[in-house]
């Protein structure tokens, strides 16, 4: 009963924003831990990490940043008070009332996870299709090596607009599958695991259901033949739908970026480096 409470306490949208702290920390140093225990300390993500090379640098310093509100307090800031007030005038759902033995609640889940990715695979589509998104989402992609904290690599006007376009789901279906707590302790554990320095393919469930790390290696590759595939965020099956899909083999991937201006002064002048490239693109669409 106490884990039931736990979990509806913790499945509505505003707790999940203010008190997931201790669950981020949880689940990262989990997945830091697997990391070395199957990869041994030589090729483990925290050796990339303690290398303090300064792509890792970045990482370490957003990953310590995501336990705070500072991306939060910015995310309002640079939506104009947009992403305050959703998060504090979004109805609360159903998962209140989360009961896992509900088939109609477990189907309302499905249906609500398979909407979230789907919506997911296009956003993030998007952001490397329209140039002044991508001059946002670059810095994702500016990792010079995979390691699980290069998840958190994301800069903060690229969360905004993901923030903000995470309550479309809301605003279609009534609900996200960011606030089922569990959906999101299982979509947050696989996306820290494709950063990770495992370069498995997960086998059959890989092929045909969650995106592996060796899928989204492929999807930070410098290698030009890589380039817009696999931008499935947990189900392999958009990008195969869409034709994006780019099967993994025994390649050994190099990742980042072509010409990477990132990494060379610290992790504040590459956040100055986005915000400058972003309102660059900006005026050039405003000029047109
Ligand atoms: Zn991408
Ligand atoms: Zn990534």
């Amino acid at each position: 009963m106490e884990l039931y409470d736990f979990i509806v306490r913790h499945s509505t949208l505003s707790s999940l924003i203010y008190k997931r702290t201790v669950t981020i920390i949880v689940i990262t140093i989990s997945i830091l831990l697997i990391d070395l225990l199957v990869l041994g300390w030589r090729r483990s993500s925290l050796k990339i990490i303690f290398s303090f090379r300064k792509s890792s640098q970045s990482d370490m310093i957003l990953f310590l940043l995501s336990l705070t509100k500072v991306y939060y307090f910015l995310e309002i800031v640079f939506s104009f008070g947009f992403v305050y007030v959703f998060v504090h005038y979004t109805p609360h759902n159903e998962s209140r009332h989360y009961d896992l033995f509900d088939v109609h609640t477990l189907l309302n889940v499905l249906i609500t996870f398979t909407v979230t990715d789907f919506l997911r695979y296009w956003y993030h589509r998007l952001f490397h299709k329209v140039d002044i998104l991508w001059q946002l989402h670059a810095y994702h992609h500016s990792a010079e090596e995979l390691n699980v904290l290069a998840f958190y690599r994301h800069h903060f006007l690229e969360a905004t607009c993901s923030r903000l376009l995470s309550y479309i789901p809301i605003l279609l279906i009534g609900n996200s599958a960011y606030t089922i707590f569990p959906i999101w302790v299982a979509m947050y554990s696989i996306e820290l695991m494709q950063h990770s320095s495992i370069t498995s393919d997960w086998g059959l469930v890989g092929k045909y259901v969650l995106i592996s790390p060796a899928v989204h290696r492929i999807h930070h590759s410098k290698c030009k033949q890589d380039f817009d595939k696999n931008f499935g965020q947990i189900f392999i099956f958009w990008d195969k739908l869409f034709g994006t899909y780019a099967a993994p083999d025994s390649r050994q991937i190099d990742v980042g970026l072509t010409d990477n201006k990132f990494n060379r002064n610290g992790f504040l002048a590459d956040v100055f480096l986005v915000f400058t490239n972003f309102t660059n693109q900006l005026r050039k669409v405003i000029k047109h």
